[in-house]
């Protein structure tokens, strides 16, 4: 029988689990070395790929060849060249030689899909703020792992499975507050019994314990240089951001830590306490602090009406986290749950969902009473012509066709009209936007494709829009002339890009 898993592909750390035969989410451990969770970092070499620490070792020797926090450029049109050992953006220019992130990311999902056999299909988790480029350029990554994969966004999962966990009582409305390698963010969800509602969720896609691995690093050259009078020779050095990361984690437990810094001018004692630190992060606390009273103030409620804080990723283990949490909330976060494997194991119980029919009874159980009710994360707008009242030109503009935070499913139609007389087509644009844009530049367009108008089209002849969204993140677009009822469909569902196949063909690798 073909295992279906949950997957959380984060930007330090990834983390598959399954639902064991009574319908419990299981994390499943690397076979090598027994490790639950595996450092996304990926080594490319002539023939054999290396994911996880070993790819950190290997950087030591050979840095151009060793990729990390490739889930930070999943939105973006770039590949890493292992001849200049960075990222470099393509320009839409496809032949660019180097690795797409959707193909690191391939062999991170590889390596973990391999911790069992016979896994054909997985869910993958990503950020709620994940643009439509960052999901398709996901998808393609699983179906290069050979995986038949659908998407969940982290922080559902995440309540997913807070909501599954016995013992725990998850009643109300909950704040989920997902703070891990590379990002951060917000959700505020309804749950009663199993049924979740998800009301809203805000993030930041560049907020996270790399962030705070970097300060550390500024402390200790700061330090280094104080006490040699040279400060280190190589800030970007993953073995130093393994010794930030070291002490970062023993400042979590303790008010100070001692390491000996090797640097340019012989070792160096260096002391930092947990006060240094937390100042130098001050600007990412107060970021997180207005995130969290913005997502109160879009769920439209104060602290008081939230029940529980759910901590999700690994750098909830801070305690400045609990600290703001217990001032703003006015309450201690839930605790006992393990934040590294909540996501994994919340995608695992979604995609016994999503596959019922290939669960036992036990399972079947298990899962039973859970429901899901998520949200359009974004603003779905189109495309119109429009006086411009302060310069009275005309101008395009981007109109909101459904509202972020929309429940789904959903679907909303708007009436637009025919600009002049005799036009010939209308552009049929969809576009994605995180805030209520008007302004074209603020949005992205995410299809394109012209509706052929009647012959006798007139200036002022309706054109309706409608927009459909389902609940597996699938949007149905009409566009049509009323007059002759001729209609343009368009049907936007994540599904892997026009590149699939070169990237398939480009990726030969044994991993390790
Ligand atoms: P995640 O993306 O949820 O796997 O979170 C990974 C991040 O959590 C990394 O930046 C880790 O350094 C960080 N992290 C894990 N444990 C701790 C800890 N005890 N204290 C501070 N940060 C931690």
């Amino acid at each position: 029988m073909s295992k279906i898993v949950g997957i959380d592909l984060g930007t330090t750390f990834s983390a598959i689990a399954i639902l064991d035969d009574l319908g419990n989410p299981e994390v499943l451990s690397d076979p090598i070395n027994n490790n639950r969770i595996t450092r996304s970092a990926v080594y490319v070499g002539r023939e054999k790929a290396i994911v996880g620490d070993k790819a950190i070792d290997a950087a030591v020797t050979n840095k151009k060849n060793t990729i990390l926090e490739v889930k930070s450029e999943m939105e973006n049109d770039v590949v890493w060249s292992t001849s200049k050992g960075q990222w470099i953006d393509r320009d839409g220019k496809k032949d660019v030689k180097g690795y797409t992130p959707s193909q690191i990311s391939s062999l991170i999902l590889s390596k973990l899909k391999d911790y069992t056999s016979g896994v054909k299909k997985a869910v993958v988790t990503v950020p709620a703020m994940f643009a439509e480029a960052a999901r398709v350029a996901t998808i393609d990554a699983a179906k290069l792992a050979k995986l038949d994969v659908e998407l969940i966004n982290e922080p559902t999962a995440a309540v997913l499975h807070y909501a599954n966990l016995p013992g725990v009582s998850i009643s109300g409305r909950v704040l989920i507050f997902d703070l891990g390698g590379g990002t951060f963010d917000i959700t505020i969800a309804a749950v009663k019994d199993k049924k979740i509602d998800v009301i809203t969720s805000v993030g930041d896609k560049h907020l996270g314990g790399r962030r705070f691995d970097e300060e550390i690093i500024k402390i200790l050259d700061k330090k280094y240089k104080k006490a040699k009078g040279k400060g280190l020779d190589d800030l970007n050095d993953e073995k130093l951001f393994l010794i930030a990361e070291r002490i970062k984690k023993i400042l979590s437990n303790k008010e100070t830590v001692s390491e000996i810094i090797e640097g340019p001018k012989g070792p160096q004692k260096i002391d930092i306490t947990r006060k240094e630190f937390e100042n130098s992060i001050d600007t990412y606390v107060e970021k997180i602090k207005m995130l969290m009273e913005e997502a109160l103030e879009r769920a439209d409620c104060k602290p008081s009406n939230i029940q529980q804080t759910l901590l999700v990723g690994g750098s909830t283990r801070m305690p400045f986290v609990s600290e703001i949490i217990k001032k703003i909330m006015k309450k201690a976060p839930v605790k006992g749950v393990n934040v590294d494997e909540a996501v994994a194991c919340g995608a695992a119980i979604y995609a016994g969902i999503q596959n019922k029919d290939e669960l036992n009874p036990s399972q079947k159980k298990a899962i039973a009473k859970v429901d899901l009710q998520d949200i359009c994360n974004f603003y779905m707008g189109t495309l119109m012509a429009t006086i411009d009242q302060e310069k009275d030109q005309w101008g395009v503009v981007n109109d909101v066709v459904i509202p972020r935070d929309t429940k789904l499913p959903c679907s909303i139609t708007k009436n637009y009209a025919v600009l002049h007389d005799d036009q010939e087509t209308i552009d049929c644009s969809v576009t994605q936007s995180e805030g209520e844009e008007s302004n074209i530049d603020f949005v992205v367009v995410i299809a394109k494709e012209p509706l052929k108008l009647s012959k006798n089209a007139k200036q002022g002849d309706p054109v309706e829009v409608t927009y459909s969204y389902d609940t597996n993140g699938k949007m149905h677009c009409v566009f049509q002339e009323m007059k002759s009822k001729k209609k343009h469909e368009m049907t936007l569902k994540p599904d892997g890009s026009k590149e699939f196949k070169k990237l398939k063909d480009e990726l030969d690798f044994d991993i390790e």
